[in-house]
């Protein structure tokens, strides 16, 4: 074994887990350092908590002497909390999250020292921000962006810092992060959605979109992932021979717990509690060293941050643990990869799932509505859909036969489809007194006994109703779920707008009572939506086929689906919902191409590194053993020598062939790569995915074939076995 994976494995072995003492009970850690309704209670006047819930609720303002109140109380709460310092926290266009600390600390003349923090430093900061991602809009308008506190997701302390969840815009108003355009889909839903809910109780006056995220990722060990530059470059293995024993048996998943990870996941959980997130399931998932982490489901504004939050502190965690976390969608070829399946709903403000049958035919109307609508919009816009989605991490992992391809479809199980069946058979127009008994005894009446026993959940679909919510699977682990959350709860807006239209124009036309008028309108949707259930097995050739004869889409790169996201009728959804203008639109175009080059260009970089001065040298150091073992035995042996060294003149010839491969493989795509290089940058991205990428499985195919044949003495780069099988 090379010397560096002996000191990795070495250090690896020894390590003892971190043992967690847990004092209290977790309920009572639950949010202790959130400024959360229980401490605004404690820490505010009446009057400034009323109007922090009333902007909370109804999103409007709170003026500035009630801001001052605020800021006061949240610091000494904060600083209560062991807080010295106070951040803007946003999420800019990079998908992760950005802060800058500033200490409460001030002094006055120079000589009297005070903390310090008003309302003008709580609602807004000018961040020097120029260096995050802008997609030209800053270099447009004005240089300068801000972060504006966002209300309705609690401030909280982490580390000594009061944190303050914040949108970023710049001084012009554009967007330049994901928290706004995410805050403004949710405005549109819930006009839209309430709107629609008026026809069944008139005492809704708003609703709410919950969110609940499926976390998975992997657990490296730290030295063995330091030991190998492509996961500590691109966060995945870029080579590697695939062990003997990966995931066939079934063992890992649902078993259990390793010792080292059990105390990381402790760990991690007991800081969870503290911020308020409610994590609730941990398990093994099915590859070996894989996880996952579910919350109880939020408000999905909440819920995104908190899934933004959760991977930073499981960042910092893991160091403790002396663990590195693979968020990365396809950290290892040939095993499973890592989602994060984003369960979503609809709630209102009379507590009742939307997405959930009820008891009633006419709750059930309401639950068809939304139901039906949900489809609707996902076969409308299902490009956009898969838009959100895309990345070039996501990109390993869709479509490759254990996760869900890239043709957006829906699954709603087998009886939900008979009903949807039976109701677009019924009359057009007036229902005749025996239609309207049959509709609602027979096919509405019977949903919520039908979806009791409704369990086939098919987990090869992108996007399957399970019950009381929809579960988006193809969200990629490492992605920042406000993208996907922004699209799904506009296109259910902008579906839900139109409905009503539709709706209202049968009852004021066509003298329609209103559930007749609303049955019409979902059959008419039912139908049209149609070829976008499927049932069927997802993964594989055979489903490809069906969905290019029904006229589906299937952008299978991340530069091929991103296009959609500035075509006209995007543009218009957006302008409309009045979630994004087209400059915030192109702008996220531009960024999302533009890290989709600069991420394969990592990569191929990385790639050519590691073959070109770790495969291929050591390759040559094993081949020059072989060919002094040959020159030795022709020594003693003369001519007979060609018989006794016949495996090696072989595996000589063989070696060099890979060499000679690898390395004619390795400057034709820096050939390609340099070209991509001088174009600009959506011509670019799509030269990376079409001309650079299709070199990494070429490349790789010779080092993993040299790996198995070299010594493994000397062999550089940690195994896969290895990375995967020890902790
Ligand atoms: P699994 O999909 O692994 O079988 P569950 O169906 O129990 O697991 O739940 C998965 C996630 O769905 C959890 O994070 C849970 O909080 C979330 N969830 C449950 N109900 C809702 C809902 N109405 N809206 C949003 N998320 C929900
Ligand atoms: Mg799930």
């Amino acid at each position: 074994m090379s010397i560096i994976r002996f000191n990795a494995l070495h250090e690896t072995l020894h390590r003892k887990p971190i043992k967690i003492i847990e004092g209290e009970k977790r309920s009572s850690l639950f949010g202790k350092n959130v400024f959360n309704k229980n401490a605004m209670q404690q820490y505010l006047t009446r009057a400034a908590y009323d109007s922090v819930m009333d902007a909370i609720v109804h999103g409007n303002k709170i003026d500035r002497k009630i801001a001052d109140q605020v800021a006061v109380s949240m610091k000494d709460w904060a600083m209560s909390k062991g807080a010295t310092h106070y951040t803007h926290w946003f999420q800019p266009l990079t998908g992760a999250t950005a802060e800058k600390h500033d200490a409460f600390f001030e002094s006055i003349n120079g000589s009297l020292a005070v903390e310090k923090f008003d309302g003008e430093q709580l609602v807004q900061q000018e961040p020097d921000a120029s260096s995050f991602p802008n997609g030209g809009i800053r270099n447009t308008f004005e240089a300068r962006g801000y972060t504006a506190w966002d209300p309705t997701s609690p401030a909280f302390v982490y580390e000594t810092t009061l944190c303050i969840p914040t949108i970023f815009v710049s001084y012009t108003g554009e967007a330049l992060d994901n928290k706004t355009p995410l805050l403004k889909a949710l405005q549109a839903l819930d006009l839209a959605a309430t709107g629609v809910c008026k026809y069944f109780d008139k005492n809704v006056s708003k609703v709410n979109a919950t969110l609940g995220w499926e976390q998975e990722y992997f657990l490296i060990d730290e030295a063995l992932a330091l030991s190998r530059p492509d996961i500590t470059m691109t966060g995945r293995t870029l080579l590697g021979h695939l062990p003997a024993k990966g995931q066939q048996l079934d063992d890992h998943y649902f078993g259990t717990i390793p010792t080292r990870a059990m105390s990381f996941m402790q760990d991690l959980e007991q800081e969870c509690m503290l911020l308020g997130i409610p994590v609730k399931t941990r398990h093994n998932e099915v590859a070996p060293n894989q996880f996952e982490l579910a919350p109880i489901f939020e408000e999905a504004n909440l819920a995104v941050d908190h899934n933004s939050l959760l991977m930073d502190v499981m960042e910092k965690v893991s160091k403790r643990h002396h663990f590195k976390v693979l968020f990365h969608e396809k950290p290892f070829a040939g095993i499973n990869g890592s989602a994060k399946h984003s369960n979503w709903s609809l709630y209102s403000d009379t507590g009742v799932n939307l997405l959930s049958p009820g008891k009633t035919p006419m709750k059930n109307l309401q639950f068809l509505t939304f139901f039906v609508n949900t489809i609707k919009a996902v076969y409308e816009y299902q490009e956009l859909l898969r838009a959100s989605i895309a990345s070039a991490s996501n990109d390993c992992r869709l479509g490759s036969n254990e996760a869900p391809s890239a043709i957006m479809s829906v699954f709603i199980g087998s009886q939900l489809s008979q009903v949807l069946d039976e109701l677009e058979n019924v009359t057009k127009g007036k229902l005749s007194p025996q239609e309207k008994t049959d509709l609602k005894l027979n096919i509405i009446g019977k949903i919520p006994e039908i979806l009791l026993d409704n369990t086939d959940q098919n987990r090869t679909s992108p996007f399957a109703f399970t019950g009381n919510k929809f579960e988006f699977r193809a969200v990629g682990s490492w992605s920042n779920c406000a993208t996907p959350m922004t699209v799904l709860n506009t296109i259910v807006a902008k579906q839900l707008k139109e409905f009503k239209i539709e709706v209202d124009k049968l009852i004021d036309t066509k003298n329609l009572k209103k559930d007749e008028a609303v049955f019409n309108v979902l059959r008419e949707y039912i139908k049209a939506s149609k070829k976008i259930r499927f049932e069927g097995d997802g993964y594989g050739e055979a489903w490809e086929k069906e969905a290019k004869k029904r006229g589906l889409f299937h952008n299978k790169t991340t530069p091929d689906a991103l296009k959609v996201k500035v075509s006209k009728a995007v543009v218009d959804l957006y302008e409309e919902m009045e979630v994004m203008n087209k400059t915030e639109i192109e702008a996220r175009y531009e960024i999302e191409m533009a890290e989709y080059t600069k991420k394969i260009q990592i990569e191929s970089r990385v790639l050519a590194d590691i073959s070109r001065n770790h495969v291929v040298p050591t390759a040559i150091i094993y081949q020059n053993t072989l060919l002094e073992n040959t020159k030795n035995l022709k020594e003693i042996f003369g001519e007979e020598y060609q018989n006794i060294a016949k495996e090696q003149i072989e595996l000589i010839m063989v070696i060099s062939n890979h060499i000679t491969e690898i390395n004619a493989l390795v400057n034709k795509m820096t050939e390609e790569r340099k070209k991509a290089n001088t174009q600009p940058v959506v011509k670019s991205a799509a030269l990376y995915c079409n001309k650079v990428k299709p070199y990494f499985e070429e490349i790789r195919y010779h080092c993993d074939k040299l790996e198995t044949m070299v010594d493994d003495n000397l062999w550089p780069l940690t195994k896969y076995r290895e990375l995967l099988f020890t902790n």
